[in-house]
């Protein structure tokens, strides 16, 4: 059983009083040319950080926001961030393959990842000649830390007539032994492609063995997979489903495609983040509750005022050692810069277009719900 909270408005994470002492540290008081900087943005975070708690929040909001000004740098943004980041210094937010893209073609000479190591990575790879940091060291990836470069050679020697899909929450070591890359958007389009190219009937799609059985259910390609999961989407359970659809008569329930497949199977909806959010603004649920990452929740709940939000609560744990404290420090002393030895960012970025070489879908692809879960093979990493 998932650590389901109905956690009401935002979750508790305590940015205001970590703000606080840090702004005092840095001797950043919120005087009048702070408020003149920032209080057009309180709206936009106002159900996450009470007026009492304001002063805390905007003199980091107006350092950084400052320094990316002198430094030509860029926030990007994931959608699991807290709002105060998301909302308040991002400039480009979305999900990682949404942020990769930004990261190619924007016009700056730092980027900033918002976000876990691989994103920092994958904006590396499509975006060489800028400097890209990462705030925290500490945010890893229970995903991306399932499986090595070393194990994908493994898996080509073992499997060597089928084609290896990687899921792009994964290390650039990963992705450069991988023949293309998927994200939970284009998962189930890439394999069918993947499986036509290569005249064969079975694909190797790690390492999220959850995503994995889900696609399996949306396709004839039979699909090999690896013992890889997301600690925060493997705890939602259907018994999660059932329990919410108890508690709340009526709520809409939309499942992201790492949960398990039974998730799947009882949820409403289902597809990536950025499937979710087109979900809720386009069909606007009187109530709604997204199985996903917290502040994805917060997130979108800030920009779809009248549908009211059901938030279960499993936090990230990695996405969370992002703060806007250790973004100020990261763009002050321009600190955890990410590099990738030349050979495996050319070789990771040739599996990167071969995704994005595929017609571009005008919309996320949404996975059919209600299905029954399929058994699929499971590779042994031993
Ligand atoms: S939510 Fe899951 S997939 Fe995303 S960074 Fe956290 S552990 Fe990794």
């Amino acid at each position: 059983m998932a650590r389901l909270i109905d956690s009401g408005p935002g979750c508790p994470t305590p940015t205001p009083l970590r703000a606080a002492t840090a702004a005092e540290a840095r001797g950043l008081a919120y005087d009048d040319e702070v408020k003149e900087k920032t209080d057009h943005l309180y709206p936009l975070v106002n159900d996450f950080i009470t007026p009492m708690e304001w002063p805390a929040v905007a003199p980091l909001v107006a350092a950084i926001n400052d320094l990316k000004a002198e430094k030509n740098a860029v926030i990007l943004a994931h959608n699991y961030m807290t709002p105060d980041i998301f909302r308040l210094v991002g400039d480009f937010r979305g999900d990682s393959l949404q942020l990769a893209r930004e990261a190619a073609n924007v016009d700056a000479d730092v980027i900033v990842q918002a976000g876990v190591h691989f994103m920092a990575e994958t904006s590396k790879i499509l975006a060489p000649s800028k400097t890209v940091l990462i705030s925290s060291l500490e945010a890893g990836c229970s995903l991306a830390s399932s499986i090595t470069g070393p194990d994908v050679r493994l898996i080509k020697e073992r499997y060597p007539d089928y084609p290896v899909v990687t899921y792009v929450n994964t290390t650039a070591d990963v992705k450069a032994e991988c023949h293309i890359t998927c994200t939970s958007s284009n998962a189930a389009q890439v394999v069918e492609a993947v499986a036509k190219e290569w005249n064969t009937d079975t694909v190797i799609l790690v390492p999220d063995q959850y995503l994995a059985k889900n696609v399996a259910a949306q396709t004839n390609i039979r699909i090999i997979t690896w013992p890889g999961a997301c600690e925060v989407h493997e705890l939602f359970s259907a018994d999660d489903v059932d329990a919410l659809r108890e508690a709340h008569p009526g709520v809409v329930i939309l499942a992201h495609p790492e949960c398990p497949p039974d998730v799947l199977e009882s949820a409403d909806f289902a597809g990536s983040t950025a499937a979710l959010a087109n979900y809720v603004k386009d069909e606007s649920p009187a109530k709604v509750v997204l199985l996903t990452e917290c502040s994805m929740s917060d997130n979108v709940a800030s920009e779809n005022p009248g549908v009211d939000f059901v938030r279960p609560c499993n936090l990230c744990p990695h996405m969370k050692q992002i703060t806007l404290e250790n973004i100020l420090e990261c763009l002050q002393e321009m600190k955890h810069e990410v590099t990738i030895d030349e050979d495996v960012r050319v070789q990771a970025k040739a599996a990167i277009d071969a995704m994005l070489a595929l017609p571009k879908m005008a919309n996320p692809l949404a996975f059919e719900t209600g299905l029954k879960p399929m058994d699929i093979e499971v590779i042994s990493p031993n």
